[in-house]
């Protein structure tokens, strides 16, 4: 199954993909964290992600989607993946349409997770990361442990995104509504969006898009 997370920064997408790894048994490809990696290798491509994520704005099409199509090769997609945070332009979406049906697939679900404008802004401000193993958290929610240490590997790596703060929130959601939201349109043709509400228990969202999927 190939399966888009959708929705604006702070929807959930991440916190839903990891879950739905275990759940599906697909991988989860977050072109977000892709890139966060090359970052900190302080390779010239990383140093050229920084350029654009420090702002908060959009890495221009040809590198995101060199950096996709070499993921999508490796064995552990050939079933299937739960894209996160991709694709993030129409440009995108048509690219990774042709990706696909060279694979002989096609996009099956597209779920776009409801979340209100207002919400956005505590949930990406409150948001935190492990830098390990990517484990998100929440300091009003769901806040890491008092050891200071991740539930899921142990590491004390949990820090805020550099670019989880209220200035580059709004940035990131300019991109979202002007280049991201139009993938909607070129899916809903297609019969494969579903909405589902982005707001309340984790775990009863996970419920709603399992539900959506035709999976409970
Ligand atoms: P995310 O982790 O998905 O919130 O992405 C963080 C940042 O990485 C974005 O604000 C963009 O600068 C960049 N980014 C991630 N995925 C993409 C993509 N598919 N296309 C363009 N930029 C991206």
């Amino acid at each position: 199954m190939d399966l888009i997370l959708f929705g604006p920064p702070g929807a959930g997408k991440g916190t839903q993909a990891k879950i739905l790894v275990e759940k599906l048994g697909i991988p989860q490809i977050s072109t977000g964290d892709m890139m966060r990696a090359e970052r900190a290798s302080g390779s010239e491509l990383g140093n050229k992600f920084a350029h654009y994520m420090t702002q908060g704005l959009l890495v221009p099409d040809e590198l995101v989607l060199e950096l996709f199509a070499q993921r999508l090769e490796k064995p552990d997609a050939k079933e299937g993946a739960i894209f996160d945070g991709f694709p993030r332009t129409v440009d995108q979406a048509d690219a990774l349409d042709a990706i696909l049906s060279k694979l002989g697939r096609r996009v099956d679900h597209v779920i776009a997770l409801q979340v209100p404008v207002e919400s956005i802004v505590e949930r990406i401000v409150g948001r935190r990361v492990c830098l390990s193993c990517g484990q998100t958290y929440h300091m009003r929610y769901s806040p890491p442990p008092p050891s200071g240490e991740c539930v899921s590997c142990g590491s004390t790596d949990i820090v805020q995104r550099k670019d989880d703060t209220e200035e580059k929130v709004r940035t990131r959601f300019e991109a979202y509504e002007e280049n991201t939201f139009p993938i909607l349109a070129h899916y809903e043709p297609t019969g494969v969006v579903e909405k589902v509400d982005g707001l309340g228990e984790v775990e009863d969202i996970t419920g709603r898009i399992l539900s959506a999927l035709g999976k409970n």
